[in-house]
């Protein structure tokens, strides 16, 4: 009874807001409705995991069931992946306990039965505060907190009746990159200081010796169609060890996406791009020379 309940449908996600509620010193409760996901997240060291069964396969049919059992269970906050399924059920289960919902925060606070949290606006140049007493339901960015790592948590099966007034008539699987940024180690990303996709080569190569995922700027990616997914607010948040950025401006909505990695490293032409006001390392030079050279050290580094 009480404690955090949690619900993404990406395990990784699931076992960061386990971090979250471990970290706020409450019980880490874990809902899915997916027996194989259960067992796997079981191993992120949840208090407990709960697998609700029923006759849909679209998870957005238990929100009742889910906001009942949160009510029952006297949950003092549901936190969410913010995932576009994640959304979804917050949405959903916040509007059938008749609490706030609080989308999409950078930080969270949860003490004395008020939850507090911060999150980006208008692009990222505001900061907005929101506080909610009492049950909230929340949502939550991946890469906001260190997974919990190891520890075994109990599966219980529950069985719950499903909203029967949408189904499911078809599934179209959509084609992603292999890629998981979010949890990438190291990234190399490219921005529009790349001048032609064949040049990509020079990130990938650097990309290969650094052991990295390359990743990119919107604009590389809506505008060129050079990858599929991008970095920053309105894309993935990421928390890599090394970040390196090469013909990359650094405007804020890139930059909040990429905020939390440990070393930030940026080459750009132009000395006052607002990237290097973020990096721990800039190098002020052409990406075509600087790239093929460090590529070429690291190797004999590598090698030696
Ligand atoms: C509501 C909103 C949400 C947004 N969300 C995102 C988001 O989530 N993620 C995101 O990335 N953007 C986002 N944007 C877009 C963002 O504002 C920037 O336009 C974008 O990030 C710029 O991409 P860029 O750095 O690749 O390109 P540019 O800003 O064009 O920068 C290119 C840089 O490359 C440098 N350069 C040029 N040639 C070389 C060279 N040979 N060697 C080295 N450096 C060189 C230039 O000096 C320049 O700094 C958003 C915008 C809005 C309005």
């Amino acid at each position: 009874m009480g404690g955090i309940y949690i619900y993404s449908d990406r395990t990784i996600m699931a076992a960061e807001l386990i971090g979250f509620a471990k970290k706020s010193g409450k019980s880490a409760n874990v809902i899915t409705f997916n027996e194989t996901a259960a067992n796997e997240i079981a191993q992120y060291g949840a208090d407990q995991v709960y697998v609700f069964k029923g006759d849909s396969p679209l998870a957005e049919n238990y929100a009742k069931a889910v906001a009942d059992f949160l009510r029952n269970e006297r949950a003092e906050l549901f936190v969410v992946g913010a995932t576009a399924r994640g959304r979804d059920i917050a949405a959903r289960v916040a509007g059938y306990l008749e609490c706030s919902l609080l989308s999409e925060v950078s930080t969270i606070v949860l003490e004395g039965g008020t939850v507090s949290t911060t999150r980006m606006v208008y692009g990222g140049a505001v900061i907005q505060s929101e506080a909610a007493a009492g049950m909230a339901v929340v949502t939550i960015p991946s890469g906001k907190f260190e997974a919990v790592q190891g520890g075994t948590s109990e599966v219980a099966i529950v069985s719950v009746k499903a909203d029967d007034r949408v189904s499911l008539l078809e599934s179209t699987p959509i084609v992603r990159s292999e890629v998981d940024l979010s949890a990438a180690d190291k990234i190399v990303c490219i921005g529009l200081g790349m001048e032609k996709k064949e040049d990509m080569q020079l990130a990938i190569d650097l990309a290969e010796v650094l052991g990295a995922e390359i990743g990119c700027t919107r604009s590389v990616s809506e505008e060129k169609h050079w990858l599929p997914n991008y970095i920053g607010i309105s894309g993935l948040t990421i928390r890599p060890s090394l970040y390196l950025a090469m013909g990359v401006s650094g405007q804020v909505q890139h930059l909040v996406g990429v905020r939390d990695s440990k070393i930030i490293v940026a080459i750009n032409t132009n000395e006052k791009a607002p990237i290097f006001n973020g990096a721990d390392y800039g190098i002020v030079g052409d990406l075509y020379e600087i790239a093929p050279l460090l590529t070429k050290e690291l190797k004999s580094t590598n090698a030696g």
